[in-house]
Formats: structure tokens, C-alpha cells, sequence
């Protein structure tokens, strides 16, 4: 076990051990305080998303943050605060594998854990409160979901990020490079961010100075390399569609020059997307099966894990969107919609005649069928928002993604097995996360619907349960009802900005 992860275990112990002592929160219910609270959920279907079955009319016992035991008419200890479930199912808590929080502590962790989302991966530490919300979350402190939190972006030079933006770290050579990994880990990153500006000297600098460190790297696929040299030099995922889906094309030795003959000046995400998108067109028009074949067999074996972000290609596919569904806007700050908008203005509308914005609306169907090919090849999925990006809404946004992944030709339990058995495992925590069982952590999402049959049924969310703790429906719409008053007050020096893109 490396030392991140090592961190990230301690970290979630303690926490484990605050929250079952504490027991202040409001859950609505006249729930027991004290070290050895005992909540039994009876009468629920238990789904085991790990083989698809429905276990019905069964008992979930819960004493402070563990599942103690899970059967049919299990005796209910003297004391348990009972809740009544028949006719509802209960699932492992969900994981939002990529997401940029936005808004203060009153927005993002609240917002999560009322859509049931108890994991999130943060996949950009480009501003210390971040590491500040995972720490206290994991000392009981704050209410949220358990956070892994990413380093700063690393990218080559130039960057694609304007520093009026984001300020990223830049990195140019090998040493540079393992400064940068030094650094983060001083800062206290879970993980190294790689982006996609990097050249080959610095990235493999990078992999080589996060193994000594006891770093894991995630990120973008450098434009410079391959999926397979990237796969194979160890990075642990790969965000997003735009670098893979160039790997299995037919032509891909001509896809690969003309992304490594991308220039851009600093700051200019605009001209990359605009570059990079024609390449995209081209691979997208000569899928090759046996690339395919190829390609996602060396993720496979590797057990590179690939996260779609299908919510943020659905918006960015179609740069003239400008919906934000008028149902979830009460949740985010005006600040947070001007920075969206502002995203869509200044990275992704400029500078595009209407041909090109109509054939980026049709890469879209692209991105779903190469989704479904990702799952026919069983490449290990991580469900992922982008959260951050326009317009989604932190926790809002995972239940999209589901629909996504099964509107791309997922079933409704191979999208559920992305949110919850491969997050677990990818995070090294199968033994605490991504189930219904004995011994694990209880982190359960209790649904008014069978999201087997209908995968839209995760958003029928009755009662969250996060480490123990029980966020009744009451709990729960005061929960949101609290956030909706907390973006119309201006921002604090706590903010967190929306930052467009990825
Ligand atoms: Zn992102």
C-alpha cells in the first residue's frame, strides 16, 4: 500500500470513529446518540449490483458506521431506531469519480450527499480548501461525501489554461516535472493530475517520481503519447473521450501526428478544442474494430479505468447549449451561472462557423456508441460528472450520467456497478465500499424505485444513509432547502468558482 493511500485509510478511520460519537446531526428521526447507535433498515430489497440479484424483505443492521448484519428477519437489537423500507430498495452509496466542486462548504457536500452520492474523486486541487473540506469531512467535522482529492493540474508548456483561470502547475522538462510531483505531495494531494499539454519527457518524469512519492496518476491522455504507451507507463484512469477516441481509428498513425502537430499559445483552450476537434471528426469516421479490439484489451489487462464524463461531453458536443434545467437552478449561486456561461462564451463557442458546430453536435451520437464499445470490451467504467463543467449541478449531474451510460447501451447495473463496485475497487476500498454486506462501511442509498429496471429510479431518492449516519426525507429536503438560501447570499472568502472545463 503506498502512503496516499495509507493517509486516506487513517483519515477515513478517524472519521469513522468521530461520526459514531457524534450523532448531533438532524436526521428527523428520534435517533439514539452515542457510541453505539443502532439503526435497523427493515423490509427493503437489498441490490447486489456486483450480480444484478434483488435479495427482498430484508433486514440492513447498522451499528455507528458499519453494516453489522444483513438477512431476512433478522432479530432487531433492544434499542435500534427502526425504519420500515417495504417497497423500497436500497443500494451502496454512489461515487461521482470526477468532479470539481464548486460554491462553499454549504453547496458542493450538501449537495451530494442528498442525491446519494458518498464518494467523490476531485480531480483538480486548485484550491486548498479542497484539502481542507476532505479533512474535516473525514474528522466529522463537516458534513459531506468522503473526498479523494487530486492534485493541482500538471501540465506541459504552454498551458492550456489561461492563469486569469486557473493557475496551474507548468512543466517543461524532467526535472521540472518531478519537482512538480514533490510539490503536490507536500501539499497533500491523494493523487497527480496529468493534463494534456504534457511532453513526453515530463510525463514520464512525472509516472516515475509519483512511484517514488506513493503517487497515483489520473488524468487526461498527453496529446503526445498513445492511449497504450499511457496505459502502459501505469496511469490509473483516463478522463474523457477526446484522447481515446483517436486510438481506434483505422488511420490513427495520421490522427496521432496531426494531434501532436497541435500548437497552441498559452491560455488558448479555445484553438485547441478547435484543432483537436476536425481530428476527433476524422477518427470518429474510421472506427476499426480490431483498434478496438486492440486498444481496450490493453486497458483491460491493465486495469485502466476509463471515465466517460458523458454529462460534460453532452453539454460541450453542442456549444450552443444554453439550457440549464430550470428544475436545479435554485441550487446554484448567480456567480456560479455567470461562470458557466462565461465558460461556454470564451472556450467553446468562439470563433465557430456553423458547419463546424453542426458536425460537433453529431460527435456526440459518436461518444456514445465508442461508450458502448468500451463496455462490450469490458473496460473497467468510473462514473463521472465533470461537475464544474456548464451546467451541472454537483450531485444532480451523477444521476445524468447514469442515463448516459445507458442510454449509450449500458444495462442499469453495469452503469450502477461504475458508480459503486468499480469506484470501490479503483480506490483500494472493496473491502469498506460497493456493497450491501456485512462489515462494510454503511454508505446506502435507499430508492421509492427498482433502478435495476428503470435506471432513472436513482433519482427517487428517499433516504441517504453516509458512514452510520441517517439523512431522513425530511432531513434530506431541509438539507436542500438549506442550499437553495445558501447560493442566493454572496460569496464568502470560502468560495470555490465553477471552473469550465475539465
Ligand atoms: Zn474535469
Amino acid at each position: 500500500m503506498n502512503s496516499s493511500r495509507r493517509q486516506f485509510l487513517a483519515r477515513t478511520a478517524a472519521s469513522a470513529a468521530v461520526i459514531a460519537g457524534g450523532a448531533t446531526f438532524t436526521t428527523g428521526n428520534a435517533q439514539a446518540s452515542g457510541r453505539r447507535r443502532v439503526t435497523a433498515l427493515t423490509h427493503v430489497t437489498v441490490i447486489d449490483v456486483a450480480t444484478g440479484r434483488r435479495h427482498r424483505d430484508q433486514t440492513v443492521l447498522i451499528v455507528g458506521d458499519r453494516i453489522t448484519g444483513v438477512g431476512r428477519h433478522l432479530p432487531i437489537p433492544r434499542g435500534a431506531v427502526e425504519l420500515d423500507l417495504t417497497g423500497k430498495f436500497v443500494i451502496p452509496g454512489l461515487a461521482d469519480m470526477h468532479v470539481h466542486s464548486i460554491g462553499d462548504e454549504r453547496v458542493s457536500p450538501p449537495l451530494y450527499l442528498a442525491n446519494g452520492v458518498t464518494t467523490v474523486r476531485e480531480m483538480a486541487g486548485t484550491n486548498p480548501l479542497l484539502y481542507q473540506w476532505r479533512d474535516r469531512i473525514a474528522a466529522g467535522t463537516l458534513l459531506g461525501p468522503r473526498m479523494m482529492v487530486g492534485s493541482n493540474i500538471i501540465d506541459g508548456d504552454p498551458t492550456l489554461w489561461d492563469p486569469n483561470l486557473i493557475q496551474v502547475i507548468v512543466v517543461d522538462d524532467g526535472p521540472s516535472a518531478r519537482a512538480a510531483v514533490r510539490r503536490v505531495k507536500a501539499e497533500g494531494a491523494d493523487f497527480v493530475k496529468v493534463y494534456s499539454r504534457l511532453s513526453p519527457t515530463a510525463y514520464a518524469a512525472i509516472l516515475d517520481e509519483a512511484r517514488r512519492t506513493g503517487l497515483t496518476v489520473h488524468g487526461h491522455g498527453p496529446d503526445q503519447l498513445t492511449t497504450k504507451q499511457v496505459s502502459n507507463a501505469g496511469q490509473r484512469s483516463i478522463e474523457h473521450i477526446h484522447s481515446l477516441g483517436l486510438a481506434v481509428s483505422t488511420r490513427e498513425a495520421d490522427v496521432r501526428r496531426m494531434v501532436r502537430d497541435i500548437t497552441v499559445s498559452a491560455g488558448d483552450y479555445n484553438s485547441w478544442f478547435r484543432q483537436l476537434h476536425p481530428i476527433e471528426w476524422i477518427a470518429a469516421n474510421t472506427f476499426s474494430r480490431a483498434r478496438a479490439a486492440d486498444v481496450f484489451g490493453t486497458l483491460r489487462r491493465n486495469r485502466t479505468r476509463v471515465t466517460p464524463t458523458l454529462t460534460m461531453h453532452n453539454v460541450l458536443d453542442q456549444p450552443d447549449y444554453s439550457a440549464l434545467d430550470p428544475a436545479l437552478a435554485k441550487y446554484l449561486s448567480a456567480d456560479a451561472v455567470f461562470s458557466y456561461e462565461y465558460a461556454i462564451d470564451t472556450l467553446y463557442k468562439p470563433n465557430r462557423p456553423a458547419e463546424e458546430i453542426a458536425r460537433q453536435r453529431r460527435m456526440w451520437a459518436w461518444r456514445k456508441r465508442f461508450v458502448r464499445e468500451l463496455f462490450d470490451h469490458d473496460v473497467p467504467i468510473l462514473a463521472g460528472t465533470d461537475t464544474g463543467t456548464p451546467y451541472s449541478v454537483p450531485g444532480f449531474a451523477l444521476h445524468d450520467e447514469l442515463e448516459h451510460l445507458v442510454s449509450a447501451g449500458a444495462t442499469p447495473r453495469q452503469a450502477l456497478y461504475a458508480a459503486t463496485v468499480e469506484p470501490a475497487q479503483f480506490l483500494g476500498m472493496r473491502a469498506d465500499l460497493g456493497s450491501v454486506e456485512p462489515r462494510k462501511v454503511a454508505d446506502l442509498v435507499v430508492l421509492d424505485a427498482d433502478p435495476l429496471t428503470d435506471i432513472r429510479n436513482t433519482r427517487r431518492i428517499h433516504t441517504v444513509v453516509t458512514r452510520g449516519r441517517v439523512i431522513s426525507p425530511t432531513a434530506r429536503q431541509r438539507m436542500l432547502a438549506e442550499v437553495e438560501a445558501a447560493v442566493k447570499e454572496p460569496p464568502t472568502a470560502g468560495t470555490i468558482a465553477a471552473g469550465g472545463c475539465c
